[in-house]
């Protein structure tokens, strides 16, 4: 049986992640940095068809996440599937940035990436197999005004991407990203609801994205069908970024 991590598994899209990973018989492993009740509430939910493992780690600190490696392995053994989702927003002006808000999304958002990806990718080395899908953003793309912090660490996880898919491809690892649009989780919150229907109204298919739309491309990226998938931006936005 298969073993996916997914990052940021304890809530949004990382939860659905890992119920769509659950319902095809994968071990999920449900990675959380704060809120532990959802996860373990999650955790519940999908122990009635799988095998679960619920690990707190953050991502930006690569002492948790050689922790969460050991964890993981003691358990499982190999992650086959390496899901980076977990990833934080911040909505201001370049001009009123701190450099610490600043370093958070950067260490978070990429440097999470980083962390996870050297952790667990020697085994996939070792064992010439293995997927590792990225969670960027169309902002990584486009760049969004009051989000030069969060653009620019999901820039970087596009061109990491790409740079990884080169440098892996010869060990039959395949290295992907996804990026949402607009998708209907707690971090647009910070939205109201005008602003919401705006953004929906802006989009072509004339909806919000949802969790589900997200997991079912990230689980084609980690399936066989997308074997000869690797450093592909694949952009799931209802053709918002259009
Ligand atoms: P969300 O509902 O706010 O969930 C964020 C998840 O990331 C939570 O599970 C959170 O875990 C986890 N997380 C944050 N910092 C972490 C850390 N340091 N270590 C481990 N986990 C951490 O957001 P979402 O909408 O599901 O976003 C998921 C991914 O999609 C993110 O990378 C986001 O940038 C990307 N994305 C979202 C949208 C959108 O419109 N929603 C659009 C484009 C891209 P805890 O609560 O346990 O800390």
């Amino acid at each position: 049986m298969k073993t996916v991590l997914i990052t940021g598994a304890s809530r949004g899209i990382g939860a659905e992640i890992a119920r769509t990973f659950a319902s095809q018989k994968y071990n999920v492993v449900i990675n959380y940095n704060k809120s532990e009740e959802q996860a373990m509430c999650l955790a519940k939910e999908l122990e009635k068809s799988t095998r679960v493992l619920c690990v707190k780690a953050d991502v930006a600190d690569i002492i948790e996440v050689e922790n969460m490696y050991k964890k993981i392995k003691s358990v499982f053994g190999q992650v086959d599937v390496l899901i980076n989702n977990a990833g934080v927003s911040l909505n201001k002006l370049m001009i009123d940035t701190t450099q610490k808000e600043w370093q958070n999304i950067i260490d978070t958002n990429i440097g999470g990436v980083f962390n996870t990806c050297k952790t667990f990718c020697l085994d996939m080395i070792n064992e010439k197999r293995g997927k590792v899908i990225n969670i960027s953003s169309i902002w990584g793309n486009c760049g969004a005004s009051m989000e030069t912090a969060y653009s620019a660490s999901k820039g970087a996880v596009i061109s990491f991407t790409k740079a990884l898919a080169k440098e892996l491809a010869c060990s039959n690892i395949n290295v992907n990203c996804v990026c949402p649009g607009v998708v209907k989780t707690d971090m647009l919150n910070c939205f109201n609801k005008d602003e919401l229907n705006e953004l929906k109204c802006l989009t072509p298919l004339n909806r919000l994205g949802t969790p589900k739309d997200i997991a079912n491309a990230v689980y084609f990226l980690a399936s066989d069908e997308a074997n000869f998938v690797t450093g592909q931006i694949i952009t799931v936005d209802g053709g918002f970024s259009l």
